[in-house]
């Protein structure tokens, strides 16, 4: 019997069987496709692989911005794709690597049966006993109910768009969160005719509305049509009908490919077996711990239904592992950075606006990306923004938002403020290399 068994090689569990073998656990990895999960494999790395390269493209276009000449520049879209899955290919490698210490078994595993001091989980034909269980199946694209969907050859969820060789002339993305604008990004930059339909009044719903307005208008003097508070009724072929909020027509646009980025949902193993386990709204509930109402299993990632995000499940997996080994961690989601990686990209963390001008004490600062020498050394044309939030009283720091780039790399930053309570005068005392754009946490004190 080992002291643990994992379900599910994705950040979450990879992260916990390294911690946990490297802590001198016996640990069992059960993975049904590639290490590496949704994150590796068909989520971040390949979307910023690809993001990247048509960053490349677009930068060479508008080099003489900068006074540099680039003629006739062109791009590959089979290369692009290529090294993207060699990049992805390395990485999965690399966490092979680093999972020497734990034996890693190939196959969708099956829970048998579960008592307080063991699991016993079934797998390609073989049975395995384990002290304690942890739970990181991940989640799936959701497939909204949409007539017309299903075995649509113009219809393309996520993974598919991934694995295209060639681009579209033109496509419509249904959903303008988060997967959706990273996508109308890529097609945006390489030159693919994009529509966005949104069923809320504007894309990205949780984002700050100021970064919205200079975001979308941004793209949408890029040629991306924005079409929002419309519902997708039907996809008839590869033309989407969709009805505005206060219409009693529908209206329909046609487009080579359509991508349908409406969110995900959790994917729970088969749990016939552990009738007992408690569930909400199709996602496993677990503690500060990450500890479900069984005692010896444990959940974390998306499966968990918390936030969807691989930092979030890594960190979860952290906590799951030190609670195993008797070390004293918890779970906390106040100062969780989250990046969107647009041009120019999104990162926020903590409150928002909306939710600190509900205390009465919330101060808003708000400044341009342009007061950081580098930013304007750098982002030719754009202004960027950056808002502070923190509380009048205290003088902590509650929120930060920012767009411009590379504010994805130093979000952190603001997390860390967050999340050891740090007032502003703090920050101000802080020293920033300079020139950085991460100065502007400093200008804006
Ligand atoms: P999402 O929830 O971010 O966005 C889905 C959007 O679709 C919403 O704005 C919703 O209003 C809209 N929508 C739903 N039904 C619709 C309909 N019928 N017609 C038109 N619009 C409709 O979901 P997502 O973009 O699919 O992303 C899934 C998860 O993956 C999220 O949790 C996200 O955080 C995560 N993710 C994160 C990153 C990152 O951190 N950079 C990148 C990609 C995905």
């Amino acid at each position: 019997m080992v002291n643990l068994a994992i379900i599910g090689g994705g950040p979450a569990g990879y992260t916990a069987a390294e911690l946990a073998a490297k802590a001198g656990l016996s640990v069992l990895l059960f993975e049904k496709e590639a290490l590496g999960g949704t994150c590796l494999n068909l989520g971040c790395i390949p979307t910023k692989t690809l993001l990247y390269s048509a960053k490349q493209f677009h930068n060479a276009l508008h080099a003489d911005k900068y006074g540099v000449t680039a003629e006739n520049v062109s791009f590959n879209y089979a290369k692009i794709v290529q090294r993207k899955t060699k990049i992805v290919r390395k990485l999965v490698a690399g966490i092979k690597a680093k999972l020497q210490d734990c034996t890693v078994i190939q196959g969708e595993a099956t829970i048998l049966s579960r008592t307080t001091d063991k699991v016993v989980i079934a797998c390609a034909n073989e049975l395995y006993e384990a002290e304690r269980l942890l739970i990181c199946t991940g989640s799936d694209n959701f497939v909204p109910p949409i007539p017309g969907i299903a075995d649509n050859p113009a219809v393309w969820s996520s993974t598919d768009a991934l694995a295209a060789t060639e681009l579209p002339d033109s496509i419509t993305i249904i959903g303008g969160g988060v997967i959706g604008m990273e996508f109308a990004t890529l097609y945006m930059e390489l030159g693919v005719h994009v529509t966005v339909v949104e069923a809320l009044p504007n894309i990205l719903p949780n984002i700050d509305h100021d970064i919205i307005d200079q975001l979308r208008s941004k793209y949408e003097k890029a040629g991306v049509t924005f079409i929002t508070s419309a519902r997708v009724q039907a996809i008839e072929g590869n033309t989407v009908r969709f009805r505005r909020t206060d219409a009693t027509d529908d209206e329909s646009l046609q487009a080579d490919k359509i991508l349908v980025s409406v969110g995900r949902r959790a994917h729970l193993p088969c749990l016939d077996n552990l009738p007992e386990l408690r569930l909400e709204r199709g996602t496993i509930v677990v503690n500060e711990h990450m500890q479900t109402n069984l005692s010896n299993i444990y959940a974390a990632g998306d499966v968990t239904g918390k936030i969807m995000l691989a930092h979030v499940a890594s960190r979860q997996a952290q906590v799951a592992v030190n609670h195993i080994l008797g070390n004293t961690d918890e779970m906390h989601y106040d100062a969780i950075p989250s990046v969107i990686y647009t041009n120019p990209e999104i990162a926020c963390v903590g409150l928002s606006e909306t939710d600190a001008l509900l205390n009465a004490n919330a101060v808003i600062r708000k400044l341009p990306m342009t007061f950081s020498g580098r930013f304007m050394a750098e982002n030719e044309g754009e202004n960027g923004l950056c808002k502070l939030i923190f509380d009048n009283q205290t003088q902590t720091i509650l929120g930060v938002h920012m767009l411009g780039n590379p504010c994805s790399e130093f979000v952190a930053v603001a997390a860390m403020a967050i999340e050891t309570k740090q007032t502003v005068s703090q920050l101000e005392k802080l020293i920033f290399p300079h020139p950085t754009v991460s100065e502007i946490l400093k200008e804006i004190v």
